[in-house]
């Protein structure tokens, strides 16, 4: 049974850019991803957010910005009526080896521990290869979404290349509804 939907950030619920996300100016929702999240929400459905943010370990923002992106888009999620009840950032230079940047499954793993939840009840949904094997890598089912900044097209087919079975979905609040957890309809 479905208990926990686990999201990508940049590219899932909000536009991602190819010169990162570092200002709350920079944050801004992609249509219909406030509303999937919120009618998780009313089905009781747990939700998670793990998000590489490397831009920190880079030196291109700091912490305090990062804070101030997160707490605007916690108040949208808020005013909307959704809840994300555990968020896991990686703020590491992707040459630091550390344990829970994706594809490695550390930030799914922290997150799955906080919200008391197993990896067979729950679903990853991101916009990047890199989201497939984080969520494979902690025994999730993954699900892709094309609305982030790269080669959609070419994402899917290598998507599909690593979890022939995966769910490919135009946008997170299209997923939410082929999931049918939800009152969302088209
Ligand atoms: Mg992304």
């Amino acid at each position: 049974m479905t208990t926990t939907i686990l999201l990508d950030r940049d590219g899932v619920i909000n536009f991602d850019s190819p010169y990162y996300i570092l200002s709350p100016k920079d944050w801004q929702p992609i249509p219909g991803s406030l509303e999937a999240i919120a009618a998780l929400t009313k089905s009781g459905i747990k939700i998670g957010l793990c998000s590489n943010q490397s831009a920190l370990g880079r030196g291109m923002f700091q912490a305090e910005e990062m804070q101030a992106i997160h707490q605007k888009m916690m108040q949208a999620i808020d005013d909307t009526g959704g809840h994300i009840a555990h968020s896991a950032y990686c703020p590491h230079h992707p040459d630091a080896q550390c344990l829970c940047r994706k594809p490695k499954a550390g930030l799914l793993i922290e997150t799955l521990t906080k919200l008391h939840s197993e990896a067979h009840d729950a679903f990853m949904i991101g916009d990047s290869l890199r989201d497939v094997q984080a969520a494979l890598a902690a025994n999730v089912e993954p699900i892709l979404v094309q609305t982030g900044y790269g080669d959609a097209k070419d994402i899917a087919e290598k998507a599909q290349h690593i979890y022939p079975h995966i769910g490919i979905y135009p946008d997170l609040k299209s997923a939410i509804i082929a999931l049918k957890l939800t009152s969302l309809s088209a």
